[in-house]
């Protein structure tokens, strides 16, 4: 399977992405996850991402699309994978179109996680990450078990709170989202892709949606590709592959 969980910060989709990856035994593939690593490394490419990321910005694409690129070609990625806080802008979904036709594994489903804004800022304020484990956590909604440990340390989990996860750093992520990011909703809903997930309630609850949409998926994709060339498939609500969206453009992936 090859998906990509879209949602605004706070969404969900890193916690999400975690569960599915470990069901489907599939490569979680965040951004995000990549570039504090590098960040923490104090790698050139960490240190020229450092200053967008503390403002909540978008960090260059050239940046994160050569990270991807290098990412996206590693031997366990054959088995599919689960893209998180990856496309964040029209370009981005581009570049990534054509990324993975030139590998030949196209998107399976966009799975987007819809959570009203209040909630939003409520679990960003709880996120906690295990700084040796790297799984998220949230001390209001999901927080870890008593007995629970660490697999990498062996004790109870490390937890510290991200530094943008401030509220005035949280305030410009949102809008960034707004602004550049949630345009790839209705990009993906032409291609056909778009499933929406209501990301409020249970954590069991919206894996369950999550997976569910993620049937229906990849469902619709195995048809789609079985169809002879030109056709495609009929749906009243969707159009998968029936618009061009590279091609004319600059591509950003060599
Ligand atoms: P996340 O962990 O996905 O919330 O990402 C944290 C920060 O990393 C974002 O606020 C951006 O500064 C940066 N970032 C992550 N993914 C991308 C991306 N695809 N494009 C540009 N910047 C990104």
């Amino acid at each position: 399977m090859r998906i990509v969980l879209l949602g605004a910060p706070g969404s969900g989709k890193g916690t999400q992405s975690q569960r599915l990856a470990q069901v489907h035994g599939v490569p979680h593939i965040s951004t995000g996850d990549l570039l504090r690593a590098a960040k923490d490394k104090g790698t050139p490419l960490g240190l020229a991402a450092k200053a967008a990321m503390d403002a909540g910005r978008l960090v260059a694409d050239d940046i994160v699309l050569g990270m991807i690129r290098e990412r996206l070609r590693e031997p366990d990625v054959r088995r599919g994978f689960i893209l998180d806080g990856f496309p964040r802008n029209l370009d981005q979904a581009r570049a990534l179109a054509q990324l993975l036709q030139q590998l030949g594994q196209p998107l399976d489903a966009v799975l987007l996680m819809e959570v009203p804004q209040e909630e939003l800022v409520r679990r960003i304020a709880g996120r906690r990450t295990c700084r040796r484990c790297d799984r998220v956590f949230n001390i209001y909604t999901s927080p870890p078990s008593a007995t629970e440990q660490c697999p990498k340390s062996g004790g109870p989990h490390e937890l510290y709170q991200r530094p943008d996860d401030n509220e005035q750093t949280v305030k410009e992520r949102l809008r960034v989202y707004d602004e550049k990011t949630r345009p790839l909703i209705e990009h993906y809903a032409k291609e056909g892709l778009l499933h929406r997930i209501a990301g409020m309630g249970e954590l069991g609850a919206v894996t369950e949606r999550l997976e569910a949409a993620l049937r229906a998926g990849l469902q619709e994709a195995r048809a789609q590709r079985a169809q002879p060339r030109p056709a495609r498939r009929g749906s009243t609500t969707s159009s998968r592959g029936a618009k061009k969206t590279a091609g004319a453009r600059k591509p950003l992936v060599r």
